[in-house]
């Protein structure tokens, strides 16, 4: 079994996710007492959140490449960000390695394309949403387009986001605004595009396909883990 090493914490709703499902997949595949072999550098949130809204990223990629490559030094064998969001450093981080990164739209894309959706809805913080990095990765590797909801939308989103699921606040309030803003968007598809969105919609809340970034991602890292 390969060693992964998990960069998270943003949040660590969706880090403790990761954790226990890395678990979990591996007891499923390999029966008994089979436990994950991973290293976890979990950063402290609230530092990461005021450099993303004062848009200092550039702090941002020096503190999550120091980050990855500890975790390399500690005997990681490929990284997982545990985070969409912080996938607009992804260049940054890969460039700091000498491991895989293993890139969550990558294993997003797959899904899709085994779905056969071809234009689906992308919910998300507002950077992921709305800056090219994700989206334009989508489109120029994969060949897909996605959609997002309106400005009314991508901000209420966005605040459900920060200010509730990375808190660990699961509304009703904000689960049938969720679905409403999806509804008026649209899509043949709806895309969890943030690593706590599962905390709040599920695939049962929707008639079209769901794809959700944070189980996609464990996949990913399950089968580069065990292969
Ligand atoms: N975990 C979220 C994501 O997947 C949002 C928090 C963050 O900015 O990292 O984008």
């Amino acid at each position: 079994m390969r060693k992964l090493g998990i960069l998270g914490g943003m949040s660590w709703e969706s880090s403790a996710v990761y954790y226990r499902a890395l678990n979990e997949g591996v007891r499923a595949r390999k029966g008994g007492l089979a436990s994950a072999r991973l290293v976890m550098s979990s950063v402290e949130f609230s530092e990461i959140a005021s450099m993303q809204a004062e848009g200092r990223w550039a702090e941002a990629a020096a503190l999550l490449t120091q980050e990855a490559r500890g975790l390399e030094a500690a005997g990681a064998e490929a990284i997982v960000l545990a985070t969409n969001t912080m996938h607009k450093l992804a260049g940054e981080i890969e460039a700091a390695i000498s491991v895989p990164f293993l890139h969550i739209a990558d294993a997003l894309a797959g899904e899709i394309q085994r779905k056969g959706s071809v234009k689906p809805l992308l919910l998300a913080t507002r950077f992921t949403m709305e800056q090219p990095f994700y989206r334009d990765y989508l489109k120029t590797r994969h060949g897909i387009d996605t959609l997002v909801p309106d400005g009314a939308g991508r901000t209420d989103i966005h605040r459900i986001i920060y200010e509730e699921l990375c808190r660990g606040i699961v509304s009703p309030a904000s689960k049938a605004r969720a679905l409403e803003i999806a509804a008026r968007a649209g899509g043949d598809g709806v895309i969890f595009g943030c690593t706590e969105i599962m905390l709040l919609l599920s695939a049962a809340d929707f008639a079209v396909p769901t794809f959700d970034t944070t189980a996609l991602h464990i996949a990913a890292a399950l089968d580069f883990s065990l292969s």
